[in-house]
């Protein structure tokens, strides 16, 4: 290997550092634009540190937004339950956290479970079935806006 070949590939090699060392301040400067994007998440209720929207509880803390039902239609209606109970149940008889003086609403009807990340739906068996936007399920995951209908009842799902 001769003297002015080994200068070429020591040039080349910095030529290639400088390109490199260009890439990644120009990365960095992309993420830096990204960063407002951090908005978009909610702030902890607990460490107050940002929770990205797919995280159902703090990755953090472990700390998870309290859900509601608000009332849009049936006897319940302009009414918000908060679901603080580990099972809240809706039914037509007494010992339902939700009781519904309807005929279309069966004894024990259904009930809303907080389960691991989230807040699951699930009918009882019940004589008429339960809605969430309109479909007939079995279970549900509820998502805030999930429009929930049992009998002549609808509610929201909401996260506080
Ligand atoms: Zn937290």
């Amino acid at each position: 290997m001769s003297n002015s070949v080994l200068i070429y590939v020591i040039a080349g090699g910095a030529a290639v550092l400088i390109l490199a060392i260009l890439l990644i301040s120009r990365g960095s400067g992309s993420g830096g634009a990204a960063a407002p994007r951090k908005g978009a998440g909610r702030a902890c209720g607990n460490c107050k540190r940002t929770m990205l929207p797919t995280w159902p509880s703090c990755m953090f803390c472990g700390w998870a937004p309290g859900a509601k039902l608000d009332f849009i239609a049936g006897p319940m209606q302009g009414q918000s339950l908060q679901l603080t109970a580990d099972v809240t149940t809706i039914g037509s008889v007494a010992g339902n956290t939700v009781v519904l003086a309807d005929p279309a609403v069966s004894k024990k009807h259904a009930g809303i479970r907080k389960a691991e990340g989230g807040f699951e739906l699930a009918d009882f068996g019940s004589t008429n079935g339960v809605y969430v936007n309109g479909q007939k399920v079995p279970k549900k995951a509820l998502v805030p806006g999930d429009i929930v209908r049992v009998g002549n009842t609808e509610a929201v799902f909401k996260l506080d």
